[in-house]
């Protein structure tokens, strides 16, 4: 340790100084990091795969350390994704890339990567996808990158970075009824809008983590990117532990913030405070609180993505239209985001509920939450969804609408016809 104290350190810089062999690190500054995953879907993945051949190497720098996922289109929607997913699949067989998840035990890839085990606190990691930031949840550094980083990233495990500032979101309390780590991101991006914390981490910090799950977790560092953010992470606490206890057997190493770290903002969310949110189209900013949406009719609802796949989507879902209805004039699709989840939520009956109710279920994929299969809208149609993105024709025709919400939220709202709490049926 240098005799000059050096500044106090937020989360984020601390696990880059870490992974670039720096006692410590300035907001700006310009590091080598060493990287403990590369990622890449079926879109991004061919890009970086053409890239990483004309480096002109032979392997990639650690075969357990590269995981592709082809999830956007698969199960394959035409013959260009066909091609694009043997492409990424040949290279996969020919570099012995261990991480390459075929349909049947693929998953929508940020879903799936922590499930699998294959993040724990400490990381960095990099993935051609901007929701590469979901793995903030466990404690780790995690960003996204375009596909000409990922090919450098295959072929020497490192990637640089500017070490962002951070802003920090204490949180406190206990949320109310109904309100999921979805309702806190939307009620905090409506709050500081899509460019709020440009180029900055998110530090999730506070005694109301400890009444939210890790599934909200997740669905929280996953939408950081929605308000421009580098990445989104939280402290790790018992919950972090046990759940990467659960998925993995790897090492770990918990990063704290210093007591006299340095962040740009503030903030203080009172957990109890917040109401069922939902953002109106055509940016995640446009929060609404569930009692001001006024009377929207929809067409079509989507339950699923890497941002509300999971578990606790899948019961929330089950529990407001058990007993229910799809409405008439609705279609409710509904996409557990793993094979696991959606094993598990036919084990427990959930398909039943689903099924009984008008809902269709799908295999797992992004399907729909990027206009790509499974749930196209047509000009004019509106969509509930539980995805992260609503802008101009994310999800089919640009003259169709996202409304980003709860799987609550959206569940009630598929029986309703119209947007709708849980509380009104
Ligand atoms: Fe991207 Fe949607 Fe797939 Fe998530 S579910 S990785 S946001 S396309």
């Amino acid at each position: 340790m240098s005799d000059i104290r050096r500044k106090g350190l937020t989360m984020t810089q601390k696990i880059l100084a870490s992974h670039a062999g720096l006692d410590s690190v300035e907001v700006g500054q310009l590091i080598m990091s060493r990287l403990d995953m590369v990622l890449g879907n079926d879109i991004t993945t061919p890009v970086a795969v053409k890239e990483f051949r004309k480096i002109g190497i032979d392997n990639v720098f650690d075969k357990n350390k590269i995981a592709i996922v082809p999830d956007h289109f698969t199960p394959n929607k035409d013959i260009k994704s066909a091609e694009q997913v043997k492409y990424i699949r040949e290279f996969a067989k020919e570099k012995g890339i261990v991480n390459f998840f075929e349909v049947g035990q693929m998953g929508v890839e940020h879903a799936l990567l922590p499930e699998k085990g294959l993040v724990v606190p400490g990381d960095v990691i990099i993935g051609a996808d901007s929701h590469t930031c979901t793995y903030g949840a466990l404690g780790a550094f995690s960003t996204g990158v375009g596909s000409t980083d990922m090919a450098a990233g295959m072929a020497t495990g490192e990637a640089w970075f500017k070490v962002p500032e951070a802003i920090q979101f204490e949180l406190k309390g206990k949320p109310g009824k109904w309100v999921s780590g979805k309702d806190i991101i939307l009620h905090i991006i409506g709050m500081i809008g899509v460019d709020g914390a440009l180029y900055k981490s998110m530090e999730f910090v506070g005694d109301g983590l400890s009444s939210l799950s890790m599934d909200d977790r997740f669905s929280m560092a996953n939408m950081a990117v929605e308000a421009g953010a580098k990445n989104g992470i939280f402290a790790v606490d018992d919950k972090t532990i046990a759940y990467v206890k659960e998925h993995s057997n790897r090492p770990y190493k918990v990063f704290a913030a210093d007591e006299d770290a340095v962040y740009s903002e503030k903030y203080t969310i009172e957990l109890s405070d917040i109401k069922p949110t939902v953002a109106f189209p055509p940016l995640p900013d446009q929060a609404r609180t569930i009692d001001k949406v006024g009377d929207v009719k929809i067409d079509q609802v989507v339950i699923g993505s890497c941002t509300n796949g999971r578990i606790e989507d899948m019961r929330i879902a089950a529990a407001v239209l058990k007993g229910h209805k799809v409405h008439p004039d609705v279609r409710c699709i509904i996409i557990p985001a793993t094979q696991k989840i959606w094993k598990q939520s036919m084990e427990e009956g959930l398909f039943n509920i689903f099924v009984d109710a008008g809902a269709a279920v799908s295999t797992p994929t992004c399907g729909p939450c990027l206009g790509g299969h499974m749930g196209i809208l047509a000009k004019g149609e509106r969509a509930v969804a539980t995805t992260n993105r609503n802008f101009i024709g994310r999800m089919g025709h640009p003259e169709s609408e996202v409304y980003l919400a709860s799987p609550a939220i959206a569940a009630a709202s598929a029986v309703a016809g119209r947007i709708a709490s849980p509380d009104e049926l």
